[in-house]
């Protein structure tokens, strides 16, 4: 079960472990402004899990706030785990970013130049251009909004997000 984050201005930032959020919610760094039904007990107490905080102090993002990030987690969450040169699902440990410009001819760790790959596709392709390897993607790699990455979480759990999502636009 994941948590949403939220800057202080209430602008969606990432998913985190539940357990994470916790952390930040124990040592005041952020409140709970949802919580899911399901609880938890330890020892002493029992409490239902954050699903979503807000950070106590304002984070400075270098990203446009609600705009998601280039990161290897959230390219495979868009790519469904599924490698996109030869369609087959992977798990998260047989997976792995191919860069569609190789980086070694100046690509870019960009939305619309990184797509998830399983390793023999990740060799094949090696540090060739995809004209030279007669391979072909899936489709075209493209930024996912905030709400398209979160889908893949579940509609249950898209539904308690989505006041704080719509915020953002
Ligand atoms: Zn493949």
């Amino acid at each position: 079960m994941r948590t949403l984050v939220l800057n202080a201005g209430y602008e969606p930032m990432q998913l985190i472990s539940w357990q994470r959020a916790l952390c930040l919610v124990m040592s005041d760094k952020a409140e709970v402004v949802a919580r899911y039904d399901t609880e938890v007990r330890s020892v002493s107490q029992s409490f239902k899990l954050p699903s979503v905080v807000r950070l106590v102090r304002y984070v400075r993002v270098i990203s446009r706030f609600g705009v998601v990030r280039c990161t290897r987690k959230n390219v495979l969450m868009r790519d469904t785990y599924q490698c996109q040169y030869c369609s087959v699902k992977c798990r998260e440990e047989s997976i792995t970013i191919d860069h569609v410009v190789p980086r070694s001819k100046g690509g870019k760790t960009t939305w619309n130049n990184v797509v998830a790959a399983c390793h023999p596709c990740n060799r094949k392709k090696g540090s060739k251009n995809l004209g030279d390897t007669g391979m072909v993607l899936l489709k075209q790699p493209r930024r996912p909004s905030f709400r398209e990455l979160m889908g893949e979480n579940g509609q249950e759990t898209l539904l308690e997000w989505l006041p704080y999502i719509s915020q953002a636009g």
